[in-house]
C-alpha cells in the first residue's frame, strides 16, 4: 500500500482489457463494482446487524485472507500467499483502529488481482502491475467503497449539508469506522457532495524545517466547480485563514476555519471553507 497522492492515474491497456472482461467501462468502476458485491456477500450471511459498519476484518476472509501479521515494516501493508490462503502482513502504525480497517480493505483489493477459485492463486494482470502506482490507487478506491458504499453517500451528503462541522465529520468517520481522511477523499471521488458555497479541504503539513504549513490534499469543491487552490499553504497553528482562490476561473475568497490532527510530524488539518465571490 503507498501513500501517493491521489491525482489522475492512467491505467494502462491490459488494466482496460481486465475490467473489460468484468463488464466494466474502466478499472476505477470495476473496483467500485467488486467493492460493492464484495459487501453484499457478507451482508447476506449476516442474519441481524445489516446496518452496521462493515469491518474489513470481517471481510477478509472471503478474499481469502485468513492470517493477519502485525511487523515492523517500512511499508503500511503487504499480502503474502502462504500455503492455504493469503497473510495480510500490517506495519505496527496500521495495526489498529481505522487505519487497521483501511489498511485491511486496501489489501483486500489487492486479492481482487487474483483468481483465487484455485490455489495457489492465478494472478490475472503481469505482476509488476499488480504493484503499480495505478494499482495502488485502484486499492484505495476499493477500500473507500467497501467500508463507505455507495448507497450510504446520499445520506452522508445531506447530514453534511445540514450542518457542515468539525463534529459532524467525526460522527460520520466515526460511524464508518473510517478515518476523516478517507471519508473527506470518498466525498470528492464520488463527486456527490452539493453545497453551493462551502467546501472542505484535507490538508498535508509540510516536512519544511521552520516554515510550518499545509499544503491541501483532498478539496471537496462546491458542486459542478472547478475549485483551484494549488499549491497554496495554510499557517499552523491558527485556527482560522482568509485565502483567494479561483473558482470557476472567478476570484474568490474562502474563509477557511482549521482543525489539526495528530502529532506535529504525521499530522493534518481539515478546512471547511465558506466562499465568498469577490467578482460582481
Ligand atoms: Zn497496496
Amino acid at each position: 500500500m503507498g501513500n501517493e497522492s491521489h491525482n489522475a492515474v492512467k491505467y494502462s491497456e491490459e488494466f482496460r482489457k481486465w475490467s473489460e472482461v468484468l463488464g466494466c467501462g474502466d478499472p476505477e468502476s470495476a473496483m467500485l463494482t467488486l467493492a460493492s458485491s464484495l459487501r453484499n456477500e457478507l451482508l447476506a450471511s449476516r442474519r441481524s446487524r445489516k446496518g452496521l459498519p462493515v469491518l474489513a476484518d470481517e471481510l477478509a476472509g472471503l478474499r481469502g485472507i485468513i492470517e493477519f501479521r502485525v511487523r515492523n515494516i517500512d511499508h503500511t501493508a503487504a499480502l503474502v500467499i502462504m500455503k492455504n490462503g493469503f497473510a495480510c502482513v500490517l506495519s505496527t502504525g496500521e495495526s489498529r483502529g481505522v487505519r487497521r480497517n483501511f489498511a485491511v480493505a486496501h489489501e483486500i483489493g489487492h486479492t481482487e488481482f487474483f483468481d483465487i477459485s484455485c490455489w495457489p492463486p492465478k494472478p490475472v494482470l503481469q505482476l509488476d502491475l499488480m504493484n503499480s502506482r495505478a494499482a495502488e490507487r485502484l486499492c484505495n478506491i476499493f477500500a473507500g467503497a467497501l467500508l463507505i458504499p455507495e448507497e450510504q453517500l446520499d445520506s452522508i451528503v445531506q447530514a453534511l449539508q445540514r450542518d457542515l462541522s468539525f463534529t459532524r465529520i467525526d460522527y460520520l468517520a466515526e460511524s464508518f469506522h473510517v478515518s476523516r481522511e478517507v471519508l473527506i477523499r470518498r466525498l470528492a471521488e464520488s463527486k456527490r457532495f452539493s453545497c453551493e458555497q462551502e467546501c472542505i479541504a484535507v490538508l498535508k503539513r509540510l516536512q519544511i524545517p521552520n516554515a510550518a504549513v499545509y499544503t491541501v490534499e483532498t478539496i471537496i469543491p462546491p458542486i459542478g466547480s472547478r475549485f483551484l487552490l494549488g499549491e497554496r499553504t495554510f499557517p499552523i497553528g491558527r485556527d482560522a485563514a482568509v485565502v483567494q482562490a479561483l473558482l470557476d476561473d472567478k476570484e474568490t475568497i474562502c474563509h477557511f476555519e482549521i482543525k489539526e490532527y495528530g502529532s506535529p510530524h504525521t499530522g493534518y488539518a481539515l478546512a471547511i471553507g465558506m466562499i465568498e465571490f469577490t467578482d460582481p
